[in-house]
């Protein structure tokens, strides 16, 4: 998996074994690199890697996620497998709150990170497209179940919404967007154009901007 996760966090000055909560999202190869080496070494030794039970449950014996992941973290007692929406806190006013957003694999799940200022939505693959932000209903081909995310997505980014929180994504052209961007406008907010031609509410108007046109 090509990228700089180690050398990131050590330019920081934090050292891999300062990590102590690896959040799994979900166990596409995209999203599960940089948990163990070529040699099958995890890469944060001393952290808790969180993934939610129906994920790992949802797996083959033989699935490269197993073999190359799972199988390397459990033998190491670092795979820690989580039943539904669970909220861990740290430091004095801060938390992560892991939330259940099946649909594009069975056991996904995004992460509020709360730390007493703005709330960042981690939202995994439940985006992967800024036209879900203005319709959540737009699937993606490769959802397992396309009605069950369309559910998750449209409760994630509700909630975002409601506490103004910015989405961290990771397929959009921007890694961070306001999740007020995102909520649909209410029915007759937009407009479109008749038959006729003659403009008229438009019931889904695109709130989203790309940052290319802003
Ligand atoms: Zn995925």
């Amino acid at each position: 998996m090509p990228g700089h996760l180690p050398e990131l966090p050590a330019r920081a000055g934090i050292g891999a074994g300062d990590v102590d909560t690896v959040v799994l999202t979900h166990l596409h190869e995209d999203h599960n690199g940089w948990r163990v080496t070529a040699d099958g070494a995890p890469v944060f030794p001393d952290a808790d890697h969180l993934v939610q039970r129906r994920e790992t449950d949802a797996l083959g014996e033989e699935d490269t996620a197993t073999t190359h992941v799972v199988r390397p973290l459990r033998e190491a007692g670092l795979l820690r497998q989580i039943d539904g929406r669970r909220r861990i806190p740290y430091g004095r006013a801060g938390s992560l709150t892991l939330v259940p957003t099946p649909g594009h694999t069975p056991g996904h799940q995004s992460v509020l990170a709360e730390s007493g200022t703005r709330d960042v939505v981690i939202t995994g693959d439940v985006l992967v497209h800024a036209v879900q932000l203005a319709d959540p209903a737009v699937a993606y081909h490769y959802e397992a179940d396309p009605a069950t995310a369309a559910r998750s997505r449209r409760r994630l980014l509700e909630e975002a919404g409601e506490r103004g929180a910015l989405l961290a994504t990771a397929h959009l052209r921007r890694a961070f967007v306001d999740a007020r961007e995102g909520l649909p406008a209410p029915v007759g907010a937009g407009r479109r154009m008749r038959r006729g031609g003659d403009p008229s509410p438009d019931p889904r108007p695109a709130r989203y901007r790309p940052a290319a046109t802003r």
